[in-house]
């Protein structure tokens, strides 16, 4: 052969991607390390299933609450659930003192269903169905309104209502939230009855904390001024958007510094991602927030509770993936082998191809074993030509083969279950929750939701 192994390394490089293994948790590792519980859990369930570590969840609300208590503000958690229909989640939240953010009947019966008690619980989403707006009257839900007839609906139903007003920020072509008049008519109805406003919500894209900063700081001048107009207006909800950190800073600037088609199965290239890595993630975001301009003196100052709304953030790590290989094919791309595998599951445990993209963070061939590097694309067990896991090759430290385990990192927040079908009646992935057992033994339940 006579290539030296950094020249046959170059070489491979040409069709593989830069790896991208993601930060884990204790959990995680201590589940990967262990000789049998994933292969126990693979042959109980004959087909693909998530791992939830709820107690990640606990550990993460712990840690916003203690930003809050840090700046000496008043902190109220909801919990988004739409990025994640596990009961364990929220059984997490209620044992450790968050709401629930609800968008739907079924969000909200299963949250009261597994501990949020109705004052807990905050209920979002345009023009609610009828339903959905007596039920979170009834349990005394906080509402965020985003419509005046919302509102309307509402003061009808003579039943003592607790609101927020969900704001449109200015220049935002968001389709949520109420604009500036339709705010001041809203502040200055006098026909609302027991219906109470208080006070003012919004949710941005993206994840930068100073557009959160400064609304938050805007919006305060709209709490003195609905006091003046009776309203108790206490409660500024500043959304969810907090990033979550997938993958080291370093490997991420390699893999978006160099990506190239000739990384993918097919040639297939994404004209975006998802930003994997962030230097200013969950509750150190939460604390950029209240540090900008010293807004957390003047949520003080002006008696004002801050709520967020966080989903992806509170399910870091709390998650994984796993997929049982079925069959492994060899192909060559440049000249140079990979491996084309098969696993039992689709694409949509993954749900990144909604935003024509994939989910980068490196799974975890299981069980672990030194060999040789082998990159490798991974595909559904369906027969759509597009329903591929990972159209990139990812360098997996050894050959994959039938039996073995793919353990996708980090899915808990949206990609596990926000667009799961059963496709080719394939079922549904069930979701196993990880828990302690006395002597530092990890067991394992089927999820209750
Ligand atoms: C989706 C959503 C959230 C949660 O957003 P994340 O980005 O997961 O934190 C919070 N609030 C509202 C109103 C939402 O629609």
């Amino acid at each position: 052969m006579g290539l030296s192994a950094g020249a046959a390394q170059a070489e491979t490089d040409a069709i593989t991607a830069v790896a991208l293994p993601a930060h884990s948790d204790e959990w995680e590792r201590r589940l990967l390390a262990h000789p049998e519980l994933l292969a126990d859990m693979a042959f109980a369930i004959g087909g693909p299933f998530h791992v939830m570590y709820p107690r990640r969840v606990g550990h993460t609300i712990d840690a916003f609450r203690a930003v809050f208590e840090q700046a000496g503000v008043e902190g109220t958690i909801y919990y988004g659930k739409k990025a994640n229909k596990a009961a364990c989640v929220v059984r997490a939240c209620a044992e450790h003192g968050a709401g629930v953010d609800v968008a739907s009947v079924g969000e909200l019966s299963s949250a009261l269903a597994h501990g949020i008690r109705g004052e807990d619980l905050m209920v979002t989403g345009p023009a609610k169905s009828d339903d959905l707006l007596w039920l979170a009257a009834r349990h005394g839900a906080l509402i965020a309104i985003d419509d005046d007839m919302e509102l309307e609906r509402l003061a009808a139903q003579r039943i003592p209502v607790r609101v927020l007003l969900r704001v449109l920020p200015e220049d935002s072509a968001s389709r949520f939230g109420m604009t500036r008049d339709e705010l001041d008519i809203a502040l200055a109805r006098t026909d609302l009855g027991p219906v109470r406003i208080e006070g003012f919500s919004f949710h941005l894209s993206g994840y930068d904390p100073l557009p959160r900063a400064e609304l938050a700081a805007a919006l305060l001048a709209r709490c003195r001024e609905a006091r003046t107009l009776g309203h108790p207006a206490t409660t500024i909800s500043i959304g969810g958007g907090f990033a979550v950190d997938y993958v080291p800073a370093a490997a991420w600037s390699d893999f978006t510094g160099a990506v190239r088609p000739q990384w993918f199965h097919s040639d297939k290239g994404f004209d975006s991602y998802y930003p994997y890595h962030s230097a200013t993630a969950g509750p150190a975001a939460l604390e950029a927030v209240l540090a900008h301009e010293d807004l957390a003196r003047r949520l003080r100052d002006n008696g004002i509770r801050l709520a967020i709304e966080p989903g992806r953030a509170l399910l870091d790590r709390a998650g994984s993936t796993v997929f049982r290989v079925q069959g492994a094919k060899t192909r060559t791309a440049q000249g140079l082998p990979y491996q084309l595998l098969t696993v039992d599951g689709t694409s949509l445990s993954l749900s990144e191809q909604w935003f024509d993209s994939e989910y980068l963070p490196d799974p975890v061939l299981w069980p672990t074993r030194p060999g040789t590097v082998t990159p490798a694309s991974v595909g559904a067990a369906t027969c759509l030509e597009s329903d591929m896991l990972s159209w990139r090759r990812i360098p997996l430290p050894r050959p994959a083969a039938p039996g073995d385990l793919l353990v996708y990192p980090n899915t808990a927040g949206y990609q596990m279950d926000s667009n799961e079908s059963a496709f080719h009646q394939l079922p549904i992935p069930p979701k196993v929750v990880l828990h302690e057992a006395p002597g530092g033994r990890l067991r394992w339940t089927l999820d209750a939701g």
